[in-house]
């Protein structure tokens, strides 16, 4: 063997894989933990949390499951590439993709807004999430020599509500990411792929802090039917059921997690 041969090409992964963009902290992270026990090896992306990817990680671990973490700004589609060739060396097969990585802008009327801030939401929520969905599609498809998959989208009520005086932009975004579902979906099902989407409402994530919003879960759990917030674990059971083998006929379709509002 010369030195410049790289060797024989390691047997894929045994074990099914899972790639959750954002998976460090809140939705993403329960959905690692969870995934982990349900079987899969984890590989997680983050934007600069070191110590609470390390966290999840550990968790993964424990489980049982092989884990990676990697540190990357998805609105950048250069690193959404960088994401999925570390998976391809790390583990040699995809059969989830999460894409859950997502931020807000500052809320408030849309003639208000900061261009910017505008750029950098479309960015991450829909640039990044679409060229995530491309290079899953890719790896998943028969048709390109994969073994199909499942590809689960992270909306939100936003997208249905819109959230006028407050977050357009981010509903809009959310929108996007529906329409994504729905018509790769019809792309991806004829090569083994199911595309599918989990729309949460308000849950008990860092996101509402991080704009200033701190009682904003309270206000919503007050008008929400059941009369509470979501929490992490509820959203992560949905992705669960929907990349299950109990959900081999949902394609194409959100599931809203919402309490009933
Ligand atoms: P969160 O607690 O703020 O966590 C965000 C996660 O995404 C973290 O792991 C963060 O990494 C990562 N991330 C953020 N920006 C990124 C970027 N540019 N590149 C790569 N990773 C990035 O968020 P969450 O509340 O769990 O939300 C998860 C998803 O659910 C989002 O798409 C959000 O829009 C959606 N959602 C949330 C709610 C809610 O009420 N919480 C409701 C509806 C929908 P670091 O840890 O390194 O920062």
């Amino acid at each position: 063997m010369t030195k410049t041969d790289p060797g024989p090409t390691p047997p894929p992964n045994s074990r099914p894989v899972a790639l959750i963009t954002g998976g460090s902290r809140g939705i993403g992270a329960a959905t690692a933990r969870r995934l982990a026990a349900e079987g899969f090896d984890i590989a997680l992306s983050y934007a600069s949390r070191e110590d609470a990817a390390r966290a999840v990680l550990a968790d993964v671990e424990a489980a049982g499951a092989r884990g990676l973490a990697h540190k990357g700004d998805l609105g950048d589609p250069a690193a959404v590439l960088a994401l999925f060739h570390a998976v391809d060396g790390a583990f040699g097969r995809l059969d989830v993709l999460v894409n859950n990585a997502g931020v807000t802008a500052p809320p408030g009327p849309l003639i208000d807004a900061e261009i910017d801030d505008l750029s950098r939401l479309f960015d991450v929520n829909i640039l990044g999430a679409f060229v995530a969905a491309r290079e899953a599609g890719r790896r998943m498809a028969r048709g390109r020599g994969g073994a199909g998959g499942v590809i689960v989208n992270i909306s939100s009520v936003a997208a249905r509500l819109g959230s006028p005086n407050e977050f357009i932009h981010y509903g809009a975004s959310k929108a996007a990411l529906d329409v994504l579902t729905r018509a790769l979906a019809v792309e991806l099902g004829p090569e083994g792929v199911r595309v599918a989407g989990v729309a949460p409402g308000t849950t008990l994530t860092d996101i509402h802090a991080e704009r200033g919003q701190h009682d904003k879960p309270a206000q919503v759990a007050a008008r929400t039917p059941l009369r509470r917030n979501g929490t992490a674990e509820d959203m992560a059971n949905a992705v669960a059921w929907l990349v299950s083998d109990e959900a081999p006929f949902v394609s194409g379709t959100t599931i809203t997690v919402s309490g009933g509002l």
